[in-house]
């Protein structure tokens, strides 16, 4: 058992000290970290130890300076990054292939913000008046509150925690209390890297210590990755304290397959959508809009393929697809199973738990596919965040576009064709965030990440990933001397 505490002002105060919980392994369904449940005044502490050092410390360093460290945390997670790989997939079950890809994409979002954090510019604004100086600088919140979900700790944590920090912010992190373990390790990283203490705090524990970060009035702005229920309730309490908040959420998202598309692309599309990762992952492609003139096609060759994933150990880089990441996941997914089979979908294949040899210990469940599916059915509405897919088919670009849209949700869409004017026709429709078009789950540092409607609102990665964690301050420097009528507004 590994032994965790929190992480408050470059000190780690002992898991033994105070009330605990575990942490467990999906594949060996064990426990296997004991973690330290924070208090509300563990979260005070922890919050001013980010205030003080956004005072004294990091804000008053220049860019070049903090764009040095970050750089030094890039390289350090470049070292690690099989470690924490391991650790990572121990914790949540996600296989190591993706995982240690995973890390290494974590230091590229360390090194990319390394390099605007002495690049934050203002504008100057010519305005009407003669004799008036305007500029506008971009100025950091102060201390950011980071609550993150279980499905990929430390890249959730790299989509806001780089950014942040380029743009002169200091923070307070909750991850997952399903998967912390990778968040704390990556703590050490920062003392070495020679981040100064304070900068970066980490508390562990449910949803009472995520509140008490929301509600704490040191924390300026909340950044979270987590489910539109706890959504909605993060951005009531951040609405209760006028408090700023980025949420990146749930989908459904569609992916649409043209009768023109290339089909060999097109199914290595659908299954990355909803097979990697086990399906747990936001962006999941879990709807799959096909053309009726390629549907058989493409749901044998999808059902063949999904037959022979080969699931297993997460940490054995052969495996391809991993464990339901956690026990209530586990349920969540297979509940959702039988409702698609009580409202009527078509089982293809898988639609159970995954039995035999290396699998009987772990939460595995068969890739699963359902087609006759329609719009309205749960298990087109719903999102299950597992390796369940509903293909509904169509016959027009309206339908598809109709159907795409039709779910609260609006993260992600994908569009397959090789007819160029058709795509950009259905670009503009789709109502999200994203678009990938004959391209699926490509994720990248340059590009700004973020949904519409119930995914939520607000920008990770790209530049807009920086400007969510500056404010606008505008500057007017009056040098005409002039004495001016103090009861007219001047324009
Ligand atoms: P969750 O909403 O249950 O929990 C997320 C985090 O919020 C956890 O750290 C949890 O402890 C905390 N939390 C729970 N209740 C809280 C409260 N009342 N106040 C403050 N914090 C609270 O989500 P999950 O089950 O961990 O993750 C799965 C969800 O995350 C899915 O809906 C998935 O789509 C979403 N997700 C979105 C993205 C994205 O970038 N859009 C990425 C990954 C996951």
């Amino acid at each position: 058992m590994r032994e965790y505490g929190l992480y408050i002002a470059g000190e780690w105060v002992g898991a033994a000290s105070g009330s605990t919980f575990q942490s467990f392994n999906p594949y060996r369904q064990q426990p296997w970290a004991t973690l330290r449940e924070a208090s509300e005044a563990e979260v005070d502490a922890a919050v001013r130890a980010a205030q003080d050092a956004y005072a004294t410390t990091w804000r008053p360093m220049n860019g070049a300076a903090r764009a040095e460290i970050l750089n030094r945390i890039a390289a350090l997670i470049v070292e690690n990054a099989d470690e924490l790989a391991r650790l990572e997939s121990t914790d949540n079950g996600k296989v190591i292939r993706e995982t240690r890809s995973q890390m290494l994409f974590v230091a590229r979002l360390f090194r990319f913000y390394a390099g605007y954090a002495d690049k934050i510019f203002g504008s100057v604004i010519p305005l009407d008046q003669p004799a008036i100086f305007d500029f506008t600088t971009r100025e950091p919140y102060g201390v950011i509150g980071i609550i993150t979900a279980w499905n990929s700790p430390l890249s959730l944590l790299a989509n806001k925690l780089p950014a942040a920090l380029a743009a002169g912010n200091c923070a307070v992190v909750k991850p997952s209390e399903h998967a912390s373990v990778t968040t704390l390790e990556f703590c050490k990283l920062l003392e070495k890297a020679g981040l100064p203490a304070g900068v970066v705090n980490v508390v562990t524990g449910g949803p009472k210590v995520g509140d008490a970060m929301v509600k704490h009035p040191g924390v300026a702005k909340v950044s979270f990755t987590g489910s539109p229920g706890v959504g909605r309730i993060i951005a009531a309490t951040a609405g209760q304290h006028l408090k700023p908040v980025t949420l990146e959420l749930g989908g459904k998202s569609p992916n649409i397959i043209f009768e023109d598309a290339d089909l060999d692309q097109a199914t290595v599309g659908a299954l990355a959508g909803i097979f990697a990762a086990t399906g747990q992952t936001c962006i999941a492609g879990s709807r799959l809009l096909v053309h009726k003139r390629v549907h058989d096609e493409i749901v044998g060759r999808l059902a063949e393929r999904a037959k022979a994933i080969r699931m297993g150990d997460p940490l054995d880089p052969a495996t391809e697809m991993g464990t339901a990441a956690n026990e209530p996941q586990f349920d969540r997914i297979m509940a959702a199973i039988d409702s698609a089979k009580t409202d009527g979908a078509t089982l293809v294949t898988g639609g159970a738990r995954a039995t035999g040899a290396g699998l009987d210990e772990g939460l595995f469940i068969q890739p699963t596919i359902f087609s006759g599916v329609t719009n309205d059915m749960k298990v087109a509405q719903n999102e299950i965040f597992g390796p369940v897919l509903g293909v509904i088919a169509f016959e027009t670009e309206e339908e598809a576009v109709a159907i795409a849209n039709g779910t609260q949700y609006g993260l992600a869409s994908g569009v397959w064709t090789t007819d160029l004017s058709r795509a950009m026709r259905m670009i503009p429709k789709l109502n999200s965030g994203v678009v990938w078009v004959n391209t699926y789950r490509m994720v990248t540092a340059q590009a700004p990440f973020g949904g519409v409607k119930q995914s939520g609102f607000g920008r990770e990665r790209g530049e807009q990933g920086l400007l969510e964690f500056t404010t606008v301050k505008n500057v007017m420097i009056d040098f005409s001397g002039e004495k001016r009528d103090p009861f007219a507004v001047k324009n």
